[in-house]
């Protein structure tokens, strides 16, 4: 049985659903696709734009159906590290699967704006593609799962958003 399936998901458009419950941590779908350099990626026309998204620093896949319906939300329930699109918390049958558009968004690359329609709580209005734009709060809560390309890329950003362990002197 197919993990996911798509269907019109309101104002959105298509959007992917769960078609079986998933736990926390659980891999749903794998992202196909050949890694394009990103100078070629970026020439490319604006309907592959719309689906793409950085694989490593220097490359980016053009995402496959069902994968590339997957909506944005300001509150997610998936992300995407090693090519695995993973569940962030336990999943229902049948809920949407949603990501946060801007984690492992580069600057340069992922640098544009657009209105949200996620309609959740905490709906920032705006979803912008660069991750180091977002709030401060919610950087820190996505670090654990940003992909480990990113977080190699930006080792020092993400180190200063971690929390400050604290120091004891033994003396
Ligand atoms: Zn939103």
């Amino acid at each position: 049985m197919a993990a996911v399936f798509t269907r019109i998901a309101g104002a959105k458009g298509k959007g992917v659903f769960a078609a079986r419950a998933f736990a926390a941590g659980e891999k749903i779908v794998y992202v196909e696709g050949t890694p394009i350099p990103n100078d070629v990626a970026l020439a490319m026309p604006q309907e592959k734009l719309d689906h793409m998204g950085s694989c490593d620093a220097h490359h980016c896949i053009v995402w496959r159906e069902p994968e590339c319906y997957i909506n944005h939300s300001c509150e997610p329930n998936v992300y995407e590290k090693n090519r695995w699109i993973i569940a962030m918390r336990d999943i229902a049958e049948g809920e949407e699967l949603a990501f946060d558009y801007a984690m492992n968004g580069v600057s340069g690359i992922d640098d544009w704006q657009m209105d949200c329609l996620c309609e959740s709580a905490s709906c920032r209005k705006k979803v912008c593609g660069e991750f180091f734009a977002l709030p401060v709060d919610v950087q820190r809560k996505y670090v654990p799962f940003l992909d480990d390309w990113f977080v190699q890329m930006y080792k020092e950003q993400i180190a200063r958003l971690r929390p400050i362990p604290i120091l004891v002197n033994f003396k």
